[in-house]
């Protein structure tokens, strides 16, 4: 029996798979023990207003991200802006969506633009994307966490 493979535009994993474009998934990104539902993100940010990001500020974040080098090519030029949220005790606010076309737009030495979520919101989403329970003992020790030069 010939058996069922998924290809995706431009065989890069991190593009969509042909044919299942328009089937609406829910979309995760995970950074340590910290899950974010990026479709709820995604409509939590809606109303906010955009945030231009220090390229010295992104290019730090951008270290620590996994970015598939040529998938950064592969984006539509109007791809649009990013969501940050914010980590409590000044632990950093991660960039949740949109870190190729962060890199794109660094590279390109073009503005970089984000919907950035509240200490509050990223709670909310926290809570929202896993189980709540989990979510505030994370969301705990992070508030008694020391802050990192890094994460500034
Ligand atoms: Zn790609």
């Amino acid at each position: 029996m010939p058996s069922l493979r998924l290809r995706h535009h431009n065989d890069c994993p991190r593009c969509p798979v042909i044919w299942a474009e328009d089937i609406p998934g829910e979309e995760y990104y995970q950074i340590l023990s910290l899950r974010f539902n990026v479709t709820l993100a995604k409509k939590l940010s809606a109303r906010h207003d955009l945030t231009r990001v220090e390229p010295s500020a992104l290019s730090r974040w951008l270290e620590h991200a996994r970015i598939l080098e040529s998938h950064v090519w592969h984006l539509p030029a109007s791809a649009g802006h990013g969501i940050m949220v914010t980590l409590p005790a000044d632990c950093g606010m991660p960039l949740i969506d949109g870190n190729h076309r962060a890199a794109r737009a660094l590279r390109l030495g073009e503005d970089f633009f984000a919907a950035v979520l509240s200490e509050d919101e990223t709670h909310e989403l926290l809570r929202m994307s896993m189980n709540p329970a989990i979510a505030d003992q994370y969301w705990k020790r992070l508030l008694a966490s020391k802050p990192h030069a890094d994460d500034r």
